[in-house]
């Protein structure tokens, strides 16, 4: 069971501003969020993603176990940064997007070709599957 195709179409409408229309989704690590996360949190976990050490370029977006698209950290630095810039002043800058999300970011590996996933939420029962081929559930990294 999954979301239906309206639901579907909905959710992409609801994430359209955190995907860059030319990053290519082949080979991307995914990053999952759970069915109904808001806008701004979603977008958190994005740039704590990108943050992280080992940053991704490009990040395919899964919310709900449905794809949304594909995400490149330049794309998003770009869209989010414009809108942390928004308002006057350091005060306004100092409350980006990001700062208050509820999400932490889990990273998982897959110890058959080292491939990285990526979850805003942990749940011993959840571990995502490595897209590279039947490699089978990743491993927390
Ligand atoms: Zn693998």
């Amino acid at each position: 069971m999954g979301p239906d195709r309206h639901e579907g179409l909905q959710q992409r409408m609801k994430y359209a501003m955190l995907v860059d229309p030319r990053a290519e989704g082949e080979g991307a690590p995914c990053l999952s969020l759970p069915a109904g996360t808001a806008l701004d949190d979603a977008a958190g976990a994005l740039l704590r993603l990108l943050a992280a050490k080992e940053c991704p370029d490009r990040i395919l977006i899964v919310v709900g176990g449905e794809e949304v698209g594909t995400t490149s950290s330049t794309y998003l630095r770009a869209v989010l940064g414009t809108q942390a810039s928004r308002g006057p002043g350091d005060e306004v800058r100092a409350a980006a997007p990001g700062e208050s999300t509820r999400f932490g970011v889990v990273a998982f590996r897959c110890a058959v070709c080292g491939s990285s996933a990526y979850t805003a939420f942990y749940d011993d029962r959840y571990r995502p599957e490595c897209r590279e081929g039947d490699h089978g559930p990743m491993e927390l990294s």
